[in-house]
């Protein structure tokens, strides 16, 4: 269908045509699933390498679709992005995410702060560090409850890198997230007044065995402590892996060799049994 037009193009290609029906039905949707609260956080944990003691968790998003299914965020967000919703759908994030640590404090769970992906798109509104503030008080938690991991820092303006530097003076600990790919590197880390350093999972996949195969790895962990950074190794998928971050002075494992993200329901079991392994 090489010549033909464009209409025609999308005709005859079933695959790209169904596609396009997709997305905009899940367009569509966006406004109703936040009505009907088809949006929700799995929690996966972060441990301390040192005490092997779970520290935290990021709150990843999922969308309970209605039609589709469990959909994950690479399916919406970056169309949530697009169309804007991903503001309203971020301020829902935040409300989960600090509903939830209420929740575990009421059931004596024990608290540990919850890391909230943030887009490039929600700093850059005027209102993001008051509205972040105004909801982590609504819920009666300490600005210290409360992570953001931000990412493409470079798409960041003035006024955004403004609105962190007020974020961190008053207490939530930023993160920056996918670092070693190109969209956050040693660059950024001079732009914004963060406090954590994700190594992104792309690199920790590179780390085969206890040697020190993974040179950009390590370097970044000894980079990250002169610069006082605690650094988070994510996508850890073995013991291996485990040994060797340990080793290299990694603070802080995340990935599928600890725990896979979970409902907030299963927090409680799994801290159980994490303690006793
Ligand atoms: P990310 O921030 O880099 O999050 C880590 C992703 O790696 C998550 O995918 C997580 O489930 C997955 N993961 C964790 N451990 C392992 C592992 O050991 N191996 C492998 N292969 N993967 C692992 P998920 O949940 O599908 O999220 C994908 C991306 O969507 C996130 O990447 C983040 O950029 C974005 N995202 C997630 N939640 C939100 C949100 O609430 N708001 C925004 N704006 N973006 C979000
Ligand atoms: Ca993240
Ligand atoms: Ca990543
Ligand atoms: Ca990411």
């Amino acid at each position: 269908a090489k010549k033909a037009g464009r209409g025609q193009y999308r005709f005859f290609d079933q695959s790209l045509n169904l596609k396009d029906v997709e997305e905009f039905h899940l367009e569509q949707s966006f406004a109703e699933a936040l009505r009907n609260r088809e949006f929700v956080l799995h929690y996966q944990p972060q441990v301390c390498l040192d005490s092997m003691e779970v520290i935290g968790y990021e709150a990843l998003v999922r969308w309970h679709h209605p039609e589709f299914g469990l959909l994950f965020p690479d399916r919406f967000i970056p169309m949530a992005e697009n169309s804007g919703f991903v503001i309203p759908l971020g301020m829902e994030v935040l409300r989960l995410a600090c509903a939830q640590i209420a929740q575990w404090k009421v059931d004596n769970v024990p608290v540990r702060p919850v890391a909230v992906n943030v887009s490039p798109i929600q700093l850059a509104q005027q209102e993001f560090c008051r509205d972040v503030i105004n909801m982590i008080h609504q819920h009666g938690l300490k600005t210290c409850h409360l992570e953001l991991e931000i990412t493409e820092t470079a798409m960041l303006d003035a006024k955004a890198v403004e609105s962190l530097h007020s974020l961190k003076a008053a207490g939530v600990k930023l993160s920056l997230d996918d670092f070693g790919t190109g969209y956050s590197g040693f660059a950024h880390l001079e732009a914004v007044p963060v406090d954590k350093l994700k190594i992104d999972r792309s690199l920790i996949a590179k780390i085969c065995n206890s040697h020190d195969d993974s040179p950009i790895v390590s370097s970044t962990i000894i980079l990250a402590k002169r610069m006082d950074l605690k650094v988070v190794a994510e996508g850890v998928e073995t013991r291996e892996q485990v040994v060797h971050l340990k080793v290299a002075g990694c603070d802080i494992a995340q990935g599928y060799h600890l725990s896979r993200p979970m409902p907030p329901e299963d927090v409680p079991g799994f801290l159980r049994t994490f303690a006793e392994a």
